[in-house]
């Protein structure tokens, strides 16, 4: 039987009285790369902060268990501690400190030097343009060099489960194709992802599993495949 590292039961979010998530359940198995996809203002940005408890103040119902834990009331450092990682829109890399400064705060929770100095130096090998950036202020970077930034320093912490969200969203096409190469490897390395995209193709053609959300409700799911050639989801999010 799979294992169950995400499960969400019966997830209710409104902020007043807009219901952006309306009782949805999910499911993400070790070593899945399950992504969830849908229009502007679906839901799926609410449903990753529910995730990380990073909403602002507004009722959440429901549950919510990582590795068979309940989440709710966990500080996102504690995340990070059982190795929960997440890549949020807009990024939220320190602009402040430096690229090499950002991979190591992401392996804050890690005391084995060595391996984190390899750790960066392989990113470096991915992105070589963070290399050649090692010392420059993260907040300088392009939009394109601050998901990589980001990506990079959510993997030095060795994540059990990565949350992305749009990691594609105001990146060239040539941009978009290297993260999503990078995505790929990361989970044949074998880590759980659970990817947020509006890039439905990309998305599905990454992922083994998709949930596609509509107006707060999850309307279908199935294997990622199987929802590239399904005629509906050709229709609404493909754009054939
Ligand atoms: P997008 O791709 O545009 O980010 P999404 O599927 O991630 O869309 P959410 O950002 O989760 O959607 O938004 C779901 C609904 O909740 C939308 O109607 C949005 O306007 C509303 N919403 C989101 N954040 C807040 C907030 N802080 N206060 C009030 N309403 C919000």
């Amino acid at each position: 039987m799979s294992e169950n590292i995400l499960k969400i039961q019966g997830l209710k979010v409104a902020y007043g009285g807009i219901k952006a998530v309306k009782g949805i359940d999910l499911e993400v198995n070790k070593g899945e790369l399950v992504t969830l996809i849908g229009a502007n203002g679906a839901g799926k940005t609410t449903t990753l902060k529910a995730i990380t408890g990073t909403l602002p103040d507004c009722s959440v119902e429901g549950v919510i268990s990582y590795m068979g834990q309940p989440l709710k009331g966990k500080h996102s450092f504690q995340l990070v501690e059982q190795k929960l990682a997440m890549v949020p829109e807009g990024r939220g890399v320190f602009t402040r400190m430096s690229i090499y400064e950002n991979l190591q705060m992401g392996a804050y929770t890690r005391n084995d030097k060595a391996g984190i100095e390899a750790d960066i130096e392989k990113w470096f090998t991915v992105f070589p343009r963070l290399k050649e950036r090692a010392s420059q202020l993260a907040g300088t970077l392009s939009g394109g060099e601050q998901q990589m930034l980001a990506m990079a320093r959510a993997l030095m912490c060795h994540p059990t489960l990565l949350l992305l969200d749009e990691p594609s969203m105001g990146l060239s096409p040539i941009m978009v194709e290297k993260i999503f190469e990078v995505i790929r490897d990361v989970s044949k390395q074998g880590i759980t992802i659970l990817l947020v995209e509006q890039n439905a193709k990309l998305a599905l053609q990454a992922a083994d599993r998709g949930y596609v959300m509509d107006s707060g409700a999850v309307i279908m799911t199935g294997n990622a495949d199987d929802m590239l050639h399904d005629p509906r989801v050709q229709a609404a999010y493909l754009g054939e």
